[in-house]
């Protein structure tokens, strides 16, 4: 017999019923405290969640109508395709109940490939991470700064973050968002929103993962929403097993994309394959051979700065091969979708293939760098940044 006490979770596990008049009982308590709520929404499976829930609350009556509903739309260019397509039918049936739906894009300089090829950062990596605040988090607050202005006062924001039956084991998910069932951005939402712009709430923060799958196969169905699709991307009915992080197509973060691989197991998305080189992509690109390295880098008083033989951005070749390697994806992509009738996919469209080019034509390179630093593969004098003595030549051949 096992000596473990269970917790009260476990003596207790809590029904989708009871998790739906949680969620009701929390936006009668706060959601009637402001005239105006706004969703984070992601396309990903909490979110979506969120953005069903509580506009089916609202029509049924169960909590307070608020003055206006805003449903902001985080396209970060990157998503799945099913994924992105569900939200765009998702935001048709939630304007149709009177929701004020918009799309976030980030700038076109800060769009994920043309920041990559056009400005040369490496690919976002767990060291490096600029892609999340970049292309998710700073539009959602630019535009969530233009509602508060346009209110004139705060408003509520609803996210998708869910701690579920554990918020001991769980915290961390919430904001890391880099495992499996994590919603990437969802958690940077919740807490990096101004408290002067605005109120988070998040109003399945106590749903188990089982129920978000439920509510989007079967509960928000019958409410209009064509969210089957979202659960299909991650797997259908196995999609609670798989409980695949969200976020973007390819992710350098995650261990492995899961949603990706899953969805290629449905022949009805095996036209998607050439996806999975985006990785392999990204892993090339890090290599010393595609970046530069600054060598005896001294700080503004002459020292030698530490981190000395640093590598830093992509060649301007590598980032025109990148280019048209991830054109070349999703060329492949293209046949197989007009072949099954959907809508033709662009990770790099004709407008920010033709911002990487001007920005490649301009020379342009990242704060602190030029472009006259050695390749990275060059062998180079590896000087310790104290003592300024020579550490002998060195070669590089593992990626950064
Ligand atoms: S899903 Fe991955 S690539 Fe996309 S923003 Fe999040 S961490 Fe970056």
């Amino acid at each position: 017999m096992s000596s473990k006490t269970p917790t009260l979770f476990e003596e207790y596990r809590q029904t989708m019923t009871e998790a739906i008049n949680m969620t009701t009982v929390s936006m009668q308590e706060y959601g009637a405290k402001y005239d105006h709520w706004v969703i984070a929404y992601s396309g990903g499976k909490d979110s979506s969640c969120v953005a069903t829930l509580i506009p089916q609350l609202i029509e049924n009556g169960n909590i307070p109508k608020p003055k206006s509903l805003t449903v902001l739309y985080a396209d970060t260019r990157m998503e799945l395709p099913p994924l992105q397509n569900s939200a765009m039918a998702v935001m048709d049936r939630l304007r149709d109940i009177g929701a004020d739906c918009r799309v976030v894009l980030p700038p076109m300089k800060d769009r994920f490939f043309v920041y990559m090829f056009g400005k040369g950062v490496p690919p976002p990596s767990n060291t490096f991470r600029w892609c999340t605040s970049q292309i998710k988090i700073e539009p959602m607050m630019e535009a969530l700064a233009e509602l508060r202005g346009k209110y004139g006062k705060k408003f509520l924001m609803l996210t998708g973050v869910r701690v579920g039956e554990s918020a001991q084991r769980d915290a961390r998910i919430a904001l890391s968002c880099g495992k499996n069932g994590a919603e990437c951005g969802q958690g940077w939402f919740q807490a990096t929103t101004p408290e002067k712009v605005a109120d988070t709430l998040a109003p399945i923060l106590h749903w188990r993962v089982c129920f978000v799958w439920k509510w989007l196969r079967q509960w928000a169905p019958i409410g209009g929403f064509p969210t089957e699709r979202v659960a299909d991307s991650y797997g259908g009915d196995e999609a609670e097993e798989v409980n695949a992080r969200t976020g973007c197509v390819g992710c350098n973060l995650a261990s492995k994309d899961t949603a990706l691989e899953t969805l290629l197991k449905e022949p009805r998305w095996a036209y998607l394959r050439p996806l999975m080189r985006l990785r392999p992509l990204y892993a090339e690109l890090k290599k010393p051979h595609n970046r530069l390295r600054k060598i005896n880098e001294r700080t503004k008083s002459g020292a030698l700065s530490k981190n000395q033989g640093r590598m830093g951005p992509l060649t301007m070749d590598a980032r025109r091969w990148g280019m048209d390697e991830v054109i070349s994806i999703q060329e492949a992509v293209n046949v197989g979708a007009r072949a099954a009738g959907d809508p033709e996919y662009f990770l790099i469209n004709a407008e920010e293939k033709a911002a990487i080019e001007e920005m490649i034509s301009a020379n342009t390179w990242p704060q602190k760098w030029t472009g006259d630093e050695q390749n990275a593969n060059a062998p180079f004098d590896e000087r310790d940044s104290v003592s300024g003595w020579s550490q002998g030549s060195m070669f590089t051949t593992q990626g950064g």
